[in-house]
């Protein structure tokens, strides 16, 4: 038996707390035992003090566990159950790509997405895009299309790390949230809650990322492969760009769109190619269903060109209530903004480097985003053809093109993009696209 407090003041005195000290606190975060404010004195007491690994495995752990674990054992699923997870992103549509291209390859993904938070969009918010599609279907469903066909992308259960929601949403209003100790925590625990066999994390890097520097995100990369692996999830994680939009378009419908077109072979940009070639491989590699990353990209490529990616894509959105015909025909079921008008660039010269976080916000303001959790979003609003960085632009050639409800919206739209890219003389030297893997 432990007194609550007393675990506080330790933590605040900069002590470790033991495996058992943090089940205590974690089971009283979930049964109401701990108010509030000893949340709140502990998120505190831990931004300041942190955490070592240990504690850290100790505090997944518990939070994995103050619900729902998912098991996928019983089913006797003839490959790896694997999930990717991304800090987020501006057009980041690596999920819709990625869970159907694993699944052709012989992998199980249950992919529990979120909703978009701040300038970045939601994977679950995308797929509600689509009519029928069920974002929350009831565990057998879930466990029923994850076993048809390899890959079921669905909303968060209130089930599933329940401690992490009343933690969470504690340490959003503490001013509390910026720490790598806990961040691991609340992203591992969900993650591992979910039944993973392994787990390859995206950790964003520049000016859309959610950590704000090169060296915060490789310790928040390091910290998730360390405590994924010692909460016995093989994890790896992946540092990769996110300076720019990762594709052209951003806006939770036209992404469904350039997801299918690059599933099909349509268009497939080179930046979110090789991002999404980069996570799938790691994951192939780490589920054992490729001997090295060179196979795994040939398998890869080889389900991109048979068509079994898009194949797996369209079975999904069949199996969740969505149209049979969504590949074919996306503009009976996927909605367009009424206003479609260009960016014209204020000046000649280089797209030198983007706020892309200021994109990302742009297509919030667009209605593409919450500015509160109550929101309803504008599935059809967004951007597209966004120009790339190091691209040449002559004064009044657009940067992009604006897809808006109103006049009003898109006018302000204009405004936000022409601040949000930087116009210079001279091209600007080529950002990675991957920086590092850390194994
Ligand atoms: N995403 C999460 O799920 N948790 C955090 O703490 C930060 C980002």
């Amino acid at each position: 038996m432990f007194l609550t407090q007393e675990i506080i003041r330790k933590k605040r005195d900069g002590g470790a707390l033991s495996a058992e000290e943090i089940q205590f606190f974690v089971r009283g975060i979930t049964d109401g035992s701990v108010s509030e404010g000893q949340i709140a004195a502990l998120a505190m007491a831990v931004f300041f003090n942190d955490m070592n690994m240990d504690e850290r495995v100790a505090f997944t752990l518990a939070m994995r566990d103050s619900g729902e674990v998912l098991e996928w054992r019983s089913l006797n699923l003839p490959g790896p159950v694997l999930d990717k997870h991304s800090t987020g992103g501006v057009g980041d549509v690596v999920s819709l790509l990625l869970g159907p291209m694993i699944a052709a390859c012989g992998g199980y993904v249950p992919m529990i997405s979120g909703r978009g938070l701040g300038h970045t969009g939601g994977t679950l918010d995308k797929f509600d895009a689509i009519p029928g599609y069920c974002t929350v279907p009831d565990n057998a469903r879930f466990r029923q299309v994850v076993r048809d066909v390899g890959v079921a992308i669905i909303g968060q259960t209130s089930s599933l790390a329940p401690s992490d929601k009343r933690f969470y949403s504690i340490r959003d209003v503490t001013a509390t949230v910026e720490s790598v100790a806990m961040i691991t925590g609340s992203i591992l625990s969900k993650k591992l809650s979910a039944g993973l066999d392994a787990l390859v994390m995206d950790v964003k890097v520049g000016s859309g990322a959610f950590m704000p520097t090169y060296d915060k995100s490789l310790e928040l990369a390091q910290s998730i492969v360390t405590v994924g692996n010692g909460a016995g999830m093989r994890t790896s994680a992946i540092l990769t760009d996110m300076n720019e939009s990762l594709a052209p378009y951003a806006g939770n419908a036209l992404e469904v769109r350039g997801a299918m077109d690059y599933l099909t072979g349509r268009s497939r940009p080179a930046r979110l190619h090789e991002v999404t070639m980069a996570l799938c491989a790691e994951m192939l590699v780490l589920g054992g269903l490729a001997a090295d990353e060179t196979a795994a990209r040939a398998r890869l490529q080889a389900a991109l060109d048979s068509g079994e990616a898009a194949s797996r894509f369209a079975r999904m959105v069949v199996a969740l209530g969505g149209p049979a015909d969504l590949i074919d025909n996306p503009d009976k079921h996927l909605e367009r903004a009424p206003i479609v008008v260009p960016v014209p660039a204020p000046k000649a010269g280089y797209a030198a480097s983007t706020d892309c976080r200021g994109i990302g916000l742009a297509v919030v303001s667009l209605g593409g985003g919450r500015r509160r959790p109550s929101d309803n979003i504008d599935f059809a609003v967004g951007l597209t053809e966004l120009a790339s960085l190091g691209e040449r632009i002559e004064a009044g050639q657009p940067l992009a093109m604006v897809h808006a409800r109103t006049e009003a919206a898109a006018e302000q739209a204009v405004r936000e993009l022409q601040a949000a890219y930087h116009i210079a003389d001279a091209a600007p030297a080529a950002n990675p696209v991957v920086y590092r893997a850390i194994k």
